[in-house]
């Protein structure tokens, strides 16, 4: 049987850093040269691979949505000629990239991960090592219709992932979704948690420039700041609530939120907690911003919520289809009702 291939984006980040003058920096060539001398990826069991290294190497705190436009057009002009893909990028705005990815793709039928490290490969102590062997042993192996992360021996859905730790290997979570797989003494994909395999053929979206931000609300903020946060041409925010999907209901601040839904502006409500969904209809607090015109998250990440709004209005030039849509289970990445 012939060997599976996998297609390597390699896109930047701490994995192929090496040590300078000013701190951990990429190196272009450096990557590919130590991986072609590690030993256990010249392994019988391990599959082909080809490094598609990018230019400039990125820390992915630089990442912009048209670093996902081109890591998605990258993949896509690449798709039918590999078994699995890999992105090893940054760890600091990986899952905002691996959500974003989820939402540009179109009936994926292949596995794409995402993978990085918080210690460079070189290093003696590096997590590089484990992160690259299984996910390629993952995107090789198994049939997996998503895009993902492996980090610290947890495959997870990429839009339901948020890094959680600045200094653990096992730096990332997906605190509303079980992980997809685990790399333990066994490589175990729970299948039964997969997205279903599409029918339809593979297609892929770009994101344009929609004006979208992200609003954490923290007790003080004013009416005044709001209504300046919210001015055109703003098209959509997250605006990261309390709790269940609570903000105050000060009438000012809900006036200034009320004349943006009705502008057009989608403001979606996510909670500023890691675990749980939003239930607008708990309490008071909430209710006045359903009132306001304000749609929930459920439980979403941040993270799928904002790249999800960029790809939406990037798609969808009707407001009222946008906040339809973020409404919907698209691809994964939210969960009605109670949990
Ligand atoms: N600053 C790095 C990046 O996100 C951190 C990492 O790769 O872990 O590119």
């Amino acid at each position: 049987m012939a060997k599976k291939s996998v297609y390597i984006a390699y896109t930047g980040g701490t994995i192929g850093m090496r040590p300078g003058k000013d701190g951990y920096r990429p190196a272009p060539g450096f990557l590919a040269d130590r991986m072609a001398a590690s030993p256990e990826l010249r392994r019988p069991e391990m599959p082909r691979y080809e490094i598609h290294e990018y230019q400039p190497l990125l820390d992915s705190s630089n990442m912009t949505p048209g670093d996902w436009v081109k890591i998605g057009r990258d993949l896509y002009a690449n798709y039918h000629d590999y078994d699995g893909f890999i992105v090893l990028h940054g760890t600091d705005t990986m899952a905002y990239s691996a959500a974003a990815l989820s939402f540009m793709f179109d009936n994926l039928a292949k596995p794409v991960l995402f993978t990085g490290s918080q210690v460079p490969l070189a290093e003696i102590r590096s997590d590089a090592r484990e992160n690259l062997v299984n996910s390629l042993l993952i995107a090789a192996g198994y049939a997996i219709p998503e895009v993902c992360l492996f980090v610290g021996h947890l495959l997870l859905r990429g839009n339901r992932a948020t890094k959680v730790s600045a200094d653990r290997y096992l730096a990332f979570e997906s605190p509303n979704h079980p992980p997809l797989g685990e790399a333990q003494v066994d490589l175990k994909i729970h299948r039964q948690r997969l997205l279903p395999r599409p029918s339809g053929t593979i297609g892929f979206t770009d994101v344009g420039r929609p004006q979208v931000i992200d609003i954490r609300l923290f007790p003080g903020i004013t009416a005044e700041l709001l209504r300046r946060l919210l001015a055109p041409p703003l098209q959509g925010v997250v605006l990261h609530t309390y709790g269940v999907g609570n903000a105050p209901d000060d009438p000012e601040l809900l006036e200034a939120l009320r004349q943006a839904t009705a502008d057009g502006v989608v403001v979606v409500n996510c909670t500023q907690c890691l675990h749980g969904s939003v239930q607008m209809d708990s309490y008071a607090t909430g209710r006045a911003l359903r009132r306001a015109g304000v749609i929930s998250g459920y439980d979403m990440t941040p993270e799928a919520a904002l790249t999800k709004l960029y790809v939406l209005l990037s798609k969808h030039s009707d407001a009222g289809e946008v906040r339809r849509l973020m409404g919907r289970n698209l691809r994964g990445e939210l969960t009605h009702g109670r949990r």
